[in-house]
């Protein structure tokens, strides 16, 4: 079988640390172009500035990982599935759900596959812990997802503008896993949004939801931790205490502790490949949801100015 081509479109931080090598890891797929404004590219791989560029002058691809900032995604996603090319989109999958559902729409009626990414769904620990948690009758869940802004968003200005979720943009990874994870749905009760006075996103949340069953669920979203980093969802069970720590990798369990590999992204891209092959799509918004919703009920509080 060919391998699919694929283009990246957004040559940042996440396509330079992740897509590049995944896609070169995978024989399903041939790295066929990238594309980005202002980059250079990589030795020996077409680059074009632009996916109009890419569209008329390019070479053929069969399908893109959409790897912008989600405000310009839907604009560029809709262009490239009017011309029947399956797609990749980096978390979150839009800026706002209605688009993405629109996406959804147009790929179903063109017959292409779109995958809306939730990496941290791929970390090791989370299947177990899915698995696991099946079984058991949950009492509440901890979330803290404490981490420095400085250190893992240096300069990118999109990340505080409308749209760029601020602190819900690693925050929405946690919600990815604990969506996956817990065997009820939970919506919000509660939330309060911190900003800086002088972004338009927070900095912090604090934000309290419940499950279908009444079990609380507490979350805490910090970007001013300095120190240690947390990415830590603790589950208190009939059966004791489950607990995902660094994003997701490493699972604790009543008397044992699991320290996975980094599969992330290697296991986006062979469900990519799976989802093109069988000729189907995958696109869960229910992470995308509860931000917004954190984004609808959620009361302001506003805090010092952040300056990078
Ligand atoms: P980033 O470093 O700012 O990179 C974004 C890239 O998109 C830039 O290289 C920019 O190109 C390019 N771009 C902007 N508008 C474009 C357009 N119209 N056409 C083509 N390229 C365009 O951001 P990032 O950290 O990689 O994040 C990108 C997405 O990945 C976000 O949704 C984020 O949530 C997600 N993500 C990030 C991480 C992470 O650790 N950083 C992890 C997982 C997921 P120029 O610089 O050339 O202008």
């Amino acid at each position: 079988m060919d391998p699919i081509r694929i283009a990246i479109v957004g040559m940042g931080k996440i396509a330079r640390d992740q897509h590049v090598p995944a896609i070169r890891g995978n024989s399903a797929f041939s790295l066929a172009a990238t594309v980005s404004p202002h980059d250079a590219g990589l030795d020996g791989v077409p680059h074009l500035a632009s996916l109009d560029a890419l569209l008329h002058d390019g070479p053929a691809v069969d399908a893109i990982a959409l790897c912008t900032p989600p405000q310009v995604r839907y604009d560029l996603a809709v262009q490239a599935l009017g011309r029947g090319i399956h797609m990749f989109l980096e978390k979150p999958p839009g800026a706002t759900l209605a688009e993405v559902g629109t996406l959804q729409a147009q790929a179903d009626k063109v017959g292409v596959s779109l995958f809306a990414a939730w990496h941290s769904r791929f970390a090791a620990g989370v299947a177990p812990a899915r698995a696991w948690l099946a079984e058991r009758k949950i009492d509440s869940v901890s979330i803290v997802w404490r981490e420095d802004v400085r250190v893992w968003h240096p300069g990118q200005a999109w990340i505080w503008q409308p749209g760029g979720l601020g602190v819900f943009d690693p925050g929405i990874n946690a919600l990815s896993i604990a969506t996956h994870i817990l065997p009820r749905p939970f919506f919000l009760k509660d939330a309060t949004l911190i900003l800086p006075d002088n972004r338009a996103a927070p900095i912090a949340a604090d934000l309290h939801f419940r499950d279908t069953g009444g079990a609380p669920i507490h979350m805490d979203l910090d970007w001013r931790q300095t120190g240690p980093q947390s990415w830590d969802i603790a589950v208190e069970t009939d059966a004791g205490t489950l607990k995902l720590s660094q994003g997701g990798a490493v699972l604790h369990l009543p008397g044992s502790t699991d320290h996975g590999e980094d599969v992330e992204y290697p296991g986006l891209y062979s469900r990519f490949a799976a989802l093109i092959r069988g000729g189907r799509s995958d696109v869960d918004t229910d992470p995308l949801r509860l931000v917004a919703d954190a984004f609808l009920r959620g009361r302001r509080e506003t805090t010092d100015a952040f300056h990078d």
